[in-house]
This record gives structure tokens, sequence and C-alpha cells, in this order.
């Protein structure tokens, strides 16, 4: 552990020589917008390389998927990718991860155990199997862990759309066994730091409100004509986007039930309208993946859809950039950050005013909030924002100074001061003890 003197008023700061990230379920290598592949990839691509830029080395651990990937993976400079054993090469759905936990940790601890004692400064664990395995990990190497959960159980299952499957009790206490142990937890939005106290238990002072990041180099502004002939989509055309994994905690089909609405209320509209639809199918979604295909047909609007599978992030910048509005209609969503990189694009988002996405958009500045998820409510906010063009242009101004109010740099910055404080409190710990 490195002790390095920060800044005018020379607060000491006590910054990780080494992290080790755990990613049990899904690998920061993997395309994100489909199966587990989310946001949480983004996270950790993006603050581990930031880390590494400040010259703290980062290792993320996730379970193999397969035969061929190597053992260890550079990310980038100073970023490796540990590829564990664990169960079958393929992909298992969550509900059978849990049993390869005890295997995983196993692999964790026998890549540390080649290395000199004290060879990670801390462990960083990314929801909430991975915090199973870093709290066991923490006692081993006697390290600070400090967990970040992405989504909670008790939120989704409070939030859930209609029909669909409920997550098991066996998580829930999962969740509540990391939270008690993790030294800090680190929640996106002071909504999601007060549900961790209120419905985890979690003491208040453990707790770390970190906002994410938005590639700021990748997500800018630029000619939605151009965004469009390169999608071939019309010119003058109005576009809706939706992109994200396809699954009904999403609810894109709140989009397609919007546009149906609307269409309905202007006939007119049909032969310009454009609903792209971007991503996979994921989560409860894997059970029916052509649900929304079949959506859209029995609306009577499937020559308005276009559906388009997961995007690498220049090209969804396009798809930002050639969409009139970005809708972002999720049912629970612990940030958002599909909400943040259109807005860094100019592009204005209709969002549920759920979860983080309070934060992600400024409601009436931005982009607007939507309090229910009905389609007449949908489809108003659409078209306010989509059909005049003024008031277009006015959010799309200030969603760019929205954005630009979050960055991956500035995110890791408050991760490292978290860090930090985990490891103060440990040492002071040690200290007592040693007393
Ligand atoms: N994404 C992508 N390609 C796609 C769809 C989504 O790369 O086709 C990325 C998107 O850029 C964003 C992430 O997936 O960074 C989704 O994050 P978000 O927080 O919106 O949702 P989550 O997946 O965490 O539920």
């Amino acid at each position: 552990m490195t002790i390095s003197l920060r800044g005018s008023r020379r607060t000491q700061t006590i910054w990780p020589r080494r992290v080790a990230v755990l990613s049990v379920h899904t690998s920061p290598l993997e395309q994100p917008g489909t199966g587990d592949a989310g946001g949480m990839n983004v996270y950790i691509t993006h603050t581990a390389v930031e880390m590494a830029r400040r010259g703290v080395a980062v290792e993320v651990f996730t379970r193999a998927t397969s035969s061929e990937q190597p053992p260890v993976a550079e990310l980038a400079p100073g970023v490796l990718v540990r590829h564990i054993p664990a169960g079958p090469f393929e992909p298992l759905g969550r509900d059978e991860l849990p049993a390869q936990l005890c295997a995983f940790t196993s692999g964790v601890l026998r890549a540390e155990a080649f290395h000199e004692p004290g060879y990670y400064d801390l462990i960083h664990s990314h929801y909430w199997l991975s915090g199973q395995v870093g709290w066991l990990a923490r006692d081993r190497w006697g390290v600070p862990l400090v967990h970040t959960a992405h989504t909670l159980a008790k939120v989704k299952n409070a939030a859930l759309a209609e029909g669909d499957k409920p997550e098991p009790r066996t998580r829930v206490i999962g969740e509540e066994q990391v939270v008690a142990e993790s030294d800090r937890l680190v929640a996106n939005t002071p909504v999601e730091a007060r549900q961790l106290v209120d419905l985890y238990g979690a003491a208040p002072e453990r707790v770390h409100t970190v906002a994410p990041g938005v590639d700021l180099n990748r997500f800018v502004p630029g000619s939605q004509a151009g965004a469009r002939r390169r999608l071939g989509l019309p010119r003058d055309a109005v576009v809706l986007a939706f992109a994200g994994r396809i699954q009904p905690l999403k609810a894109p089909d709140v989009l397609l039930h919007a546009a149906a609405h609307l269409l309905q209320r202007q006939p007119e509209l049909r032969e310009r309208l454009v609903v792209l639809v971007v991503g996979g199918p994921s989560g409860t979604g894997l059970e029916q993946p052509q649900a929304l295909r079949e959506l859209a047909v029995s609306l009577g609007i499937q020559e308005v859809v276009r559906f388009l599978p997961p995007q690498p992030g220049e090209r969804l910048a396009e798809v930002y950039r050639a969409a009139d509005v970005v809708a972002v209609p999720s049912y629970n969503e612990s940030f958002g950050l599909v909400a943040l990189e259109a807005q860094a694009c100019g592009t204005p988002v209709v969002a549920a005013e759920v979860g983080g996405l309070p934060v992600a958009v400024a409601h009436g500045v931005s982009g607007l909030l939507v309090p229910s998820h009905a389609a007449r409510d949908w489809a108003g906010a659409l078209a306010s924002v989509a059909l005049r063009p003024d008031r277009r242009a006015e959010l799309a101004e200030n969603a760019l100074v929205h954005a630009r109010r979050f960055s991956w740099a500035r995110t890791t910055d408050a991760l490292l001061e978290t860090y930090a404080a985990a490891s103060r409190t440990l040492a002071a710990l040690h200290e007592e003890i040693a007393v």
C-alpha cells in the first residue's frame, strides 16, 4: 500500500497499488446490450482504464465461459482480465451461478497465492454474486472490501413489470450478507444510498454515493442527417430510439405501445415514424426472445419498428445522433447509462421517473421524466419533444451541458477516495488491535 500526499491540503490519501475487481457473472470484454452484459461491464471497463492511468493496476476476475479464453487477457495497459474456470465452459444463467461461487472463489484465491503476500491492496466486487466471493477473499487477504450492488433485488421486486418473475429469496439473503460484510458500499445515486440503508440496514457512514460517468470522447454530438444516412434511415423521419438489454424490466414494450398510440392520434405520421430498438434479449426476456417483434405485429406497427442487434459504442453513438428522442421507459434503473450517453450526443431523453433516472435526466431541462408507464402519457411526452423542433433544440442544448457534468475520470477519482477511506478505517482498526 502506498501513502501519497496529494494536493495543497496535504491530506493523506492512501491509494492502492493493485485492485482485485470481481465480476463473476459477466466480463468487461463482452459486448454490452445483450444477455448479462450491460452498464456494469461499461462501468468496470472505464473505471479500470482510468485507474490504470492514475498508476493503480487493476485485475478483473470473471468466470470463464469458453475454453478458448486465455487464462489472462490484457484489456488495456495496466488492466488484466483473469478468466477463472468455475463450472462448464459455457454461459450459465444467474440462477445457476450461486452453485459455482465456491469454485470461483477457490480460483481467485489460487491466483493470488502465486504472488507474494499482500499482492492486492483492495477488493472491489460488483453485483451480489461477486460480493459473496469478495467477502471471503477480504478475510483471507486482510484488505478492505468495497462493493457496488448495481441492482438490488428488493428494489427490483417492488417495481416489477406485469407478469415478470421476481428475484429469488436467495439473492435477497445473499445481498443482505454482502451489505453487512462490506467495508464500503458504493451507490450510484442518493436514492440507492437510501435504499441500502432503509431496505438492507447498511450503516450510513459506510455508504458512498459516486455518480457513474459517460465516455465524453465517444459520445459526442454530430450530424443527424449523416447518422441517418449511415443507418439507412430517411432524412425527414421522426426517429424514436431505445437501446439496451431487451427484457420486461427495461420496458421497450412501453415505447411500442406509445408509438401505436401516437399513430392512432396522428395517422399522417405513419409515413415518417421510425422506432429503433437496439439490443438483444436478456434476463427474463430470454424466455420469449420474439415477444417484442410479436407485439409490434399485434399493434400493427411492424413496418415502423426496426430492430438492430447490440451495437458497439461508435455505432451506438450514431443511433443516438440519428434519434429525435431516446426513450428509457424502465420500471427500475439504478442509474441508466444510456440516458447519459444519448444526452452527451445532444439528444434529449424521455425517461421513466424511477430509480436513478431523475439524476441522469434533468426534467424539463435536458429531457422529460414520465411518472407512469401508460401509453398515452408516453405518447404525449415523446411527441412533445420529437414533434416540436424548437422545444427539441432547447432540450438538446441543455442535454449536452447536463451530460458533461459526468465523466469516468470523475467517477474514478471518487472511487479512489472511497478506497482510501476504506483503507484508512482498516488501518485504524489494525492499530487499535495492535494497542
Ligand atoms: N450498450 C451497447 N450496445 C447496445 C446497447 C447498449 O454498448 O447495443 C451499452 C450502452 O452503451 C450502455 C450499456 O450498454 O453503456 C447499458 O447500460 P445501462 O445503464 O443503460 O443499462 P444496464 O445494462 O446497466 O441495465
